[in-house]
């Protein structure tokens, strides 16, 4: 109990780190440090003082600091959603701090020297890439359906599936959306299977549009039955395909067995209008990409909410240098594709090189474990990707304690959990993060 004698007045304490850091903040950090290191005396937890310099300071910086930061994502999971889904290119990254810190021609003709579209960077490169008539762009995607629905069936009736009514996380589900935008919804078929006559039997005098909406985070197997966008051109009404994670590439193509279709794939069918996020498969920012014929497009333009979901001048800026990298064909440099295309040799290649680094630490074991990635953000979710991991143990810590001390490090990783090991996944680790994940282990392990 002497000890809580021997605590320094909070004006001392004040005087100590005043000059280095606001004294607003110092204030708050001392107080509440005072106040936890009080409670640890009583309650036993303490027996000395010597690092109650050092917390304070650990809090200052805490508070000092901003909340959102980067952390390192060991999960292998590569559109992370909890983790901020698709990084961007350094490349996008820098044009998007240009723009960002100067003046631009976001609504500026340069050849008119009039008032320009600030979509109109982008439209013309979304259509070149996905054969589209004309293109509109949101806040995201989840705004491109309600913007597609209220703009098109306000008032009217939307035939949906009803193993398409989903609910795709953070509490966006379709019906609610659907019901939100004004749109009536009328769902055919069951669960598991619904056929195209389905469709044909719920359309009527009041039916506006018949939507398709890829499942995203769950796939169906065994008695099962859809149908493709495409079959239900054959209604005559006009077809929405909210395709999700959107890919602009055919993934089939670079020995991905995925079954999602490319935007392109869809729009040469003839569906009217489809939508797709920007930060899922695409690797871009967060943006809701809308695709289609150009009259459709046309009115999605016009509605007022339109204003309301409009993207700002950094997502423009790094939707367009996005768009540029697929333009050339530089897939690798976009950070989703290039993670998710890695080959399981280059994966075990680089798990083992980071094996080897930390078997060089004396508390803990390391092992090289063949596993399965996620592509996680609803995109693919019928597919497992063969990867690489480290796992590691500690002498003396529980794997429940390593995986939180992992995730309270500076910077924070986060890793999964297997049986009686910490795994990091090297999918998601670029080079940069392996000498950091080095690091902090360092500390741990020695
Ligand atoms: C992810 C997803 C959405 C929501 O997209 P956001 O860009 O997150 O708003 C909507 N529909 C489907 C099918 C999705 O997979």
């Amino acid at each position: 109990m002497n000890l809580l004698r021997e605590i320094p007045q909070v004006s001392k304490l004040l005087e100590v780190f005043k000059e280095k850091y606001p004294e607003a903040i110092c204030k708050r950090a001392i107080r509440e440090t005072l106040e936890k290191v009080r409670q640890e005396i009583k309650t036993g937890k303490r027996q000395s003082l010597e690092d109650l310099h050092a917390l304070i300071e650990k809090r200052i910086r805490e508070l000092s600091y901003t909340r959102l930061k980067r952390v390192i994502n060991a999960t292998g999971v590569v559109i992370n959603t909890n983790l901020g889904r698709s990084p961007l290119a350094k490349e996008v990254a820098e044009f998007v701090k240009e723009i960002a810190i100067g003046y631009s021609n976001l609504e500026y003709d340069l050849e008119r020297g009039k008032r320009g579209s600030r979509l109109s960077h982008v439209e013309e490169l979304l259509c070149e890439l996905t054969g589209a008539e004309a293109a509109h762009v949101v806040n995201n995607n989840a705004g491109a359906v309600y913007l597609v629905l209220n703009t098109l069936a306000f008032g009217k009736e939307v035939v949906v599936s009803r193993g398409e009514l989903v609910e795709i996380g953070g509490s966006f589900r379709i019906p609610d959306i659907m019901r939100a935008s004004g749109a009536k919804l009328v769902e055919v078929g069951t669960t598991n299977r619904t056929r195209l006559s389905d469709y044909e039997k719920a359309v009527g005098p009041e039916t506006a549009l018949l939507m398709k909406v890829h499942r995203s985070n769950f796939y169906m197997d065994g008695f099962v039955e859809e149908v493709k966008p495409e079959e239900l051109l054959s209604l005559g009404l006009p077809v929405y395909y909210d395709m999700g994670s959107g890919s602009l590439l055919s993934l089939r193509d670079f020995g991905i067995r995925a079954e999602e279709p490319s935007f392109a794939e869809t729009i040469k069918k003839g569906v009217h209008i489809v939508s797709g996020s920007g930060d899922k498969l695409l690797g871009g920012p967060q943006a809701g990409i809308i695709l289609g014929k150009a009259d459709f497009i046309q009115k999605l333009r016009k509605n007022p909410m339109s204003r309301a979901l409009r993207i700002d001048k950094l997502t423009l800026a790094g939707l367009e240098m996005t768009l540029r990298l697929y333009l050339r064909g530089e897939y690798e440099k976009i950070p989703t594709l290039r993670m998710l295309l890695q080959s399981p040799e280059e994966l075990k290649k680089r798990a083992k090189k980071l094996a080897r680094r930390l078997r060089q630490l004396k508390s803990i074991e390391v092992f090289v474990i063949r596993d399965f990635s996620r592509c996680g953000g609803g995109a693919l979710p019928e597919l497992s990707l063969e990867t690489y991991c480290v796992g590691i143990r500690h002498k003396n810590l529980s794997i429940t304690e390593m995986e939180r001390l992992l995730r309270e490090s500076e910077p924070p990783i986060v890793a999964r959990l297997k049986q009686d090991l910490v795994l990091l996944d090297v999918r998601t680790l670029t080079e940069e993060d392996v000498r950091e994940v080095v690091k902090v282990l360092g500390f741990m392990g020695n």
